[in-house]
């Protein structure tokens, strides 16, 4: 997928497809092209085998039953479904949730649909690291509260909340307990059984599965969690999400998950060296370059999110464009020029927020990629700022 002149190191936007996920996939488009939903036929028979196994295979990834395993189009549907399902299922009991400020979109976006449906929302704050502050999680707990919605890992640092402390509370406060793992899962153990997370969701595409297919775990018991649907037709997916199942794209989901299964701990460990590499190649060697996250503490093991002083991260990514895949931000809001969210929420200026740059690497990436990468992005900073008025003021102590 790398050559000598591309290097794609945006794997949190989306990861490529593995080649073995796709030969997984291939046969279910022309050979066994049956409905998993038609009990008439072996075909329909077939297809449904498909999607069982598959159901199996993503559930024993994060350690859960197969009946826990909804299919969805991918985690922007599934964050929808858990809290607008939450919401319209329990709101008689309350319409209080809580969240936090540096969630992704789909579930920001999701909690805006609801307050104006009339749901009461509270976004936690976070501190510099990107952590969210237990006790204003307690503090922020109401009697009318009904949900926590805590994504496991961000998208655009790498940080993992605490869940199982996050658990705890919800536990103890008797409230459900939703987590956004889309970037977690495959990666890191993500086990919602252990952290007491009643709903969860992820998406294959952001773990070498086809893009367009997604899953939200719904606890069956202690408790078992009931949602509203929010796509109504025949009843697919326990009534839950219905619609003639993407077999092709379950089959691919699966076998990427049986892949994570086998090779997450090896690969975070490769690529915990390789990012660390990187990471300390950029500080070490470009002045006045920040990191903007704790370097030690709990984070995903392939992800690093960097400030280069008075570079503007959207001209740094056009200049390499054709070089190296790197993002600003999420892919999802890159289309517009407003800084990370999540980095102000951490308290971070807009000025270094427009300077940083997300690298995430993956199951793919070479070594030599990070060399190259490197240099790359260390000749692009330098080559900017010595065009740049803003970065010459600041060397003669002007600004
Ligand atoms: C990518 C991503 C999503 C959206 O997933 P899709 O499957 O593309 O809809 C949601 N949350 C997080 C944290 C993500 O990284």
């Amino acid at each position: 997928m790398n050559n000598e002149h591309f290097i794609y190191l945006d794997y949190n936007a989306t990861t490529p497809t593995d080649p073995k996920v796709v030969e997984a996939m291939l046969p279910y488009f022309y050979e066994r092209p049956g409905n998993a939903a038609s009990r008439s036929h072996a075909w329909g028979w077939m297809a449904e085998e498909a999607v069982d196994q598959a159901r199996k295979q993503i559930a024993q990834l994060i350690g859960v039953e197969a009946e826990e395993i909804i299919f969805t189009s991918g985690a922007t549907e599934s964050d929808n479904l858990a809290l607008k399902g939450v919401y319209e299922m329990y709101h008689r009991k309350g319409r209080h949730i809580i969240t936090v400020k540096t969630e992704h979109n789909a579930v920001l976006d999701a909690c805006y649909a609801i307050e104006k449906k009339g749901g009461e929302i509270t976004y936690l704050d976070v501190d510099q690291h990107g952590y969210i502050n237990l006790e204003d999680l307690k503090a922020a707990i109401r009697p009318d509260t009904v949900l926590v919605s805590i994504m496991w890992a961000n998208n655009e640092t790498g940080v993992i909340q605490p869940m199982k402390a996050i658990g705890e509370i919800c536990e103890q406060h008797g409230v459900l307990l939703m987590s956004d793992a889309t970037q977690a899962v495959g990666k890191i153990p993500a086990y919602p059984g252990e952290a007491g997370v009643h709903l969860m969701a992820f998406s294959a595409h952001k773990m070498y599965g086809p893009k367009g297919i997604g899953a939200l775990y719904v606890r069956k018991r202690h408790p078992r969690v009931k949602l509203a649907a929010q796509i109504h037709g025949g009843g697919h997916e326990k009534g839950m999400r219905s619609g003639t199942l993407n077999v092709p794209a379950i089959v691919g989901f699966g076998k990427a998950a049986g892949i994570a299964l086998e090779e997450r701990e090896q690969e975070a460990a490769r690529l915990f060296e390789l990012r660390n590499r990187l990471e300390k190649t950029l500080l070490n060697t470009v002045e006045e370059s920040y990191l903007n996250i704790d370097q030690a503490a709990a984070r995903l093991p392939h992800v690093t999110n960097i400030a280069f002083r008075h570079v503007e991260a959207e001209g740094l990514m056009i200049s390499l464009k054709h070089d190296l895949a790197i993002s600003s931000g999420s892919a999802c809001t890159s289309a517009s020029l407003e800084p990370s969210h999540v980095l102000l929420a951490m308290g971070l200026d807009e000025e270094r927020a427009h300077s940083s740059i997300r690298i995430s690497l993956g199951r793919f990436t070479q070594e030599e990629d990070i060399e190259k990468a490197a240099q790359k992005i260390i000749a692009a900073v330098k080559q900017a700022r010595s065009i740049s008025p803003v970065w010459m003021m600041f060397k003669e102590g002007l600004i």
